[in-house]
């Protein structure tokens, strides 16, 4: 009786568990799939510059390089500095400086903002499944 209850118990308990394997062997796949795809975005990564939230300009963390960009007046102007797919602002004329003490970044959806200026950078990619935060 004990027994077979246990037997009973046994078969019940394993069907639901190898179902929960494939479950727990997919999620892994999909784990595995996003890290990768994570992983990649900083081979195609690019930065977007917004200046007052629209797109100022694009630039690729693969090169390395110096980019000025200015506030819509013209007087602010923010120095962005890419070095081994790292981005930061190397120089602004803002008040507050937050932007250039912000320090580097390089990963997806990294943002650095420069109130003063109305300028916001924010680290994207290619990858298809991307999703557009700004939306
Ligand atoms: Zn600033």
């Amino acid at each position: 009786m004990n027994s077979r209850a246990e037997r009973i118990r046994a078969i019940k308990a394993r069907k639901p568990f190898k179902a929960w394997d494939i479950v727990l062997i997919a999620a892994l796949v999909l784990a595995s799939a996003l890290l990768w795809a994570l992983s990649i975005g900083g081979q195609g990564a690019v930065a977007h510059v917004y200046r007052d939230g629209k797109l100022l300009r694009e630039i690729s963390l693969q090169t390395d390089g110096e980019y000025t960009v200015y506030s819509a007046d013209g007087s602010g102007s923010n120095v962005i500095s890419v070095k081994d797919g790292r981005l930061s602002v190397s120089e602004a004329n803002c008040d507050d400086q937050i932007c250039v003490h912000y320090g580097a970044i390089g990963l997806k959806n990294q943002t650095i903002i420069c109130l003063p200026h109305g300028i916001t950078i924010v680290i994207v990619d290619g990858d298809p499944w991307d999703i557009d935060i700004e939306t």
